[in-house]
């Protein structure tokens, strides 16, 4: 990864104290946490703040999601290494970078070209290679490599984009934040043969997912 990784201490104990203690059991999920350096997907002079229990500011009104919270969506997808996973909302690329090391093939799509670039800087920085970033508006989901074993969307909306649900294959796992623009429901859904499961895991507060299927850009631009 890094060839000197200042921050390993700082990982290790946001790993034990903010999300193992808290009852994120998922042994790979913990190693994949332990090993990606959070502190290269965070601003220049922020990266002492990396490890703290909490989301930051990464810049265009955008976050990198709380430590905790990226555990539980990720721990709750149930990746194995041969699946196909879609993420709505790149970011910094720090929850892309984790699903790399837990799947076999990652798109992530984000809205915004500025974010898009540093997020593939951030990836290559910190040695990842196993994720595609598409600019694009994720609320229509990314049709040429559907259909996806897991999707996750790290922005919210007021309910879970149709076309989403439509490019989640047999047995597939969805983990979006679905509910009103200042807090939200984190939903879990399942496709299953005879129809979807929706399953809800606890309240949570992201920024807003723009697009065709989800908050209409004006007020939030
Ligand atoms: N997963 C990120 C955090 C995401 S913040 C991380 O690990 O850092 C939410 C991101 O969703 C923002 O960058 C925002 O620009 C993006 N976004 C909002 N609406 C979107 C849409 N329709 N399609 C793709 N990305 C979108």
């Amino acid at each position: 990864m890094t060839e000197t990784d200042p921050y390993q201490r700082e990982r290790e104990e946001m790993v034990e104290c903010q999300i193992r203690a808290r009852g994120v059991r998922d042994e790979g999920v913990l190693a994949a946490m332990r090993k990606i350096p959070r502190h290269l997907f965070v601003p220049k002079g922020c990266e002492r703040a990396a490890y703290e229990d909490r989301p930051l500011p990464i810049g265009e009104g955008q976050t990198i999601s709380q430590p905790y919270i990226v555990a539980v969506m990720t721990e709750q997808l149930d990746l194995a290494p041969q699946d196909r996973v879609l993420e709505v909302g790149t970011g910094s690329g720090y929850q892309a970078a984790l699903l790399a090391e837990l799947a076999g093939t990652v798109i992530s799509i984000e809205r915004l070209r500025g974010v898009a670039e540093r997020a593939r800087e951030n990836l290559a920085r910190a040695g990842v290679t196993g994720v595609r970033v598409v600019v694009g508006d994720g609320t229509k989901g990314y049709p040429p490599e559907a259909p996806y074993n897991a999707i996750i969307v790290t922005a919210a909306s007021p309910a879970v984009p149709e076309p989403l649900i439509d490019q989640l294959a047999e047995g597939g796992r969805l983990i979006a934040p679905i509910g009103p623009r200042d807090c939200q429901d984190l939903v879990k859904l399942v496709r299953r043969r005879d129809g979807v499961e929706t399953i809800p895991l606890g309240g949570v507060c992201f920024v807003p997912l723009i697009g065709q299927f989800g908050w209409r850009g004006e007020g939030f631009l």
